[in-house]
């Protein structure tokens, strides 16, 4: 199963994305993560990034391509993936196209998370993690609306919408179902 995972910050993607790599037995893939593992290791990716992670903006596209383009040549990926957090705009869905293509690939699924916007606040500031202030918080559902939210209409064939409201077993359960359609 090649997956990904697209929905505001705080739609609890991440949540998902490690339970559905659990039970699908592919690696979970968070470019965030991946981010803050290099800013944690004060690697020179680290020492790129860490000024976009802190303002809550798109790291430069030429960085996050190549570090997926890296990741996604992992053995363990070969089999599928959950990808949380990436694609983020147009021009990273056209790259991940072509990566896939390259290997004889492409996605089974890209999943859309349905959240209200006062719900995914109001997460995000229960999780308290270093750019979930509330300004940096309404900065990146800025970014959201207006770079991501876009790409939806370029996954048009293959979005797959879920209500991401309720507790993460439930959507856990939901997520699973829709998934079974897919094949
Ligand atoms: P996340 O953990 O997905 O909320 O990502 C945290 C931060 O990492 C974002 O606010 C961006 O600064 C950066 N980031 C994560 N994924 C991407 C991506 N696909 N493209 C650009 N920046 C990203």
């Amino acid at each position: 199963m090649r997956l990904v995972l697209v929905g505001p910050p705080g739609a609890g993607k991440g949540t998902q994305a490690k339970l559905l790599s659990q039970e699908l037995g592919v690696p979970h893939i968070s470019t965030g993560d991946l981010f803050r593992a290099h800013v944690g290791d004060g690697s020179d990716i680290g020492q790129k990034v860490q000024e976009y992670l802190d303002a809550g903006a798109l790291v430069p596209d030429e960085l996050t391509n190549e570090m997926v383009r890296e990741r996604l040549a992992d053995a363990d990926a070969d089999a599928g993936f959950v990808l949380d957090g990436f694609p983020r705009n147009a021009e990273q869905a056209r790259v991940l196209g072509d990566i896939l293509a390259q290997r004889g690939h492409r996605l089974d699924a890209v999943m859309q998370f349905d959240v209200p916007e006062d719900v995914v606040v109001e997460r995000l500031l229960a999780r308290g993690r270093s750019d979930d202030t509330e300004d940096v918080i309404r900065q990146r559902q800025r970014v959201y609306r207006d770079e991501t939210a876009p790409l939806l209409d370029y996954y048009a064939d293959m979005l797959i919408h879920i209500d991401a409201t309720g507790e993460v077993e439930e959507i856990n359960a939901r997520a699973l179902k829709l998934l079974s359609d897919v094949g």
